[in-house]
């Protein structure tokens, strides 16, 4: 069972020939309404990708909320434990895609913000009968930090994605198992320069000596790294043509999840996440664009299909 505590929003997309710069006015492409939020995508990723997963969140009592509790049951989520705010607004994230795939994101936070560390102190039990803890930082600290605490009293492996970026507590850093940062946020959480791969290493040393024991630094199109007191390993990503890179992070760290809450070593689940995570980048949206285990099972034809010589392939 995967437990996954964050964010429900409901992603309001507009595709652009290029994001506008501030002040700039620039008329897009075609508009759509998709469910999304960090928590609810890794939740609905890790279901799509076959396990038993909850959601521990907050909507508010609108047709936003209502959807996304509907969209993530259809996936395979339960819900439960995903309370209504009778006073706040469902979280919204305002999302602009430009036809490179690079995408630029505002959050409204909302009902998000309304999950506090008393609701995780009363559902300590549902953490208790969990295998893993798959939290992100889209809901307030306080409450991650109590999820994580409770978690590790209980034993449990607790995996955070530390994102939108920002800086986290040693209590936080020294419980976590599994710390999941791309580039931005290693760079906020080290408050060291990661614009090269030795910086990198140099931003990630200076979070195993904060007591992080596994940090998995996501690279984009360039892949993944490893690092802990045993050493470093890089995992180069699969080549595709990307049209949407939202949710990559996302299917990345439900990917890794799922694959260690199977008891998978660390390189399996990693080898995992980065095919997961490729599939999802060839598709638009959040969760819509989220594998099926189905399709990960197929990704050796998959990747042929895309006609794109691979590391190692004859060019
Ligand atoms: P985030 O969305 O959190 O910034 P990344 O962009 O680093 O995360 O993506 C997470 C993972 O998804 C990467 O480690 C990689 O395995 C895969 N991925 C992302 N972008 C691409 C891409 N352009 N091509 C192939 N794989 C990608």
């Amino acid at each position: 069972m995967i437990t996954v505590a964050g964010s429900l929003n409901m992603d309001l997309v507009v595709y652009t020939d290029q994001i506008p710069r501030p002040g700039e006015t620039v008329l897009g492409k075609n508009f759509k309404q998709m469910p999304g939020g960090k928590g609810a995508n890794q939740a609905s990723a890790a279901a799509k990708l076959g396990a038993d997963v909850r959601m521990i969140g907050c909507v508010g009592a609108d047709s936003f909320g209502t959807q996304l509790k509907e969209s993530l049951r259809n996936d395979g989520v339960d819900v439960k434990y995903v309370m209504t705010d009778q006073t706040a607004a469902t979280g919204v994230a305002v999302i602009q895609v430009e036809k490179t795939g690079d995408n630029s994101i505002t959050v409204a936070p909302g009902a998000n913000y309304s999950i506090k560390e008393e609701d995780i102190c009363r559902m300590k039990g549902v953490i208790a009968d969990s295998d893993v803890i798959l939290l992100q930082l889209e809901i307030p600290m306080e409450t991650v930090k109590a999820a994580v605490l409770a978690a590790k009293s209980e034993g449990k492996l607790v995996i955070l994605n530390p994102a939108p970026a920002a800086a986290l507590d040693e209590e936080i850093l020294s419980h976590t198992d599994i710390l999941t940062p791309n580039e931005t946020e290693l760079e906020v959480l080290s408050g060291h320069s990661t614009d090269s791969l030795e910086n990198i290493e140099e931003a990630g040393k200076i979070l195993l000596k904060k007591g992080v024991r596994n940090l998995v630094v996501t690279l984009g199109a360039r892949g993944a790294l490893h690092m802990n007191q045993d050493g470093v390993a890089h995992y180069d990503a699969y080549r595709v043509t990307p049209v949407d890179t939202t949710a990559a992070g996302d299917s990345f760290n439900a990917a890794l999840a799922v694959s260690l809450g199977q008891g998978k070593p660390m390189k399996e689940a990693i080898g995992f996440a980065i095919k997961v995570g490729a599939m999802t980048v060839t598709k638009e949206g959040a969760q819509p664009s989220l594998p099926l285990l189905e399709e990960v099972n197929r990704f050796d034809q998959w990747i042929r299909d895309q006609k794109i010589p691979q590391g190692g392939d004859p060019v």
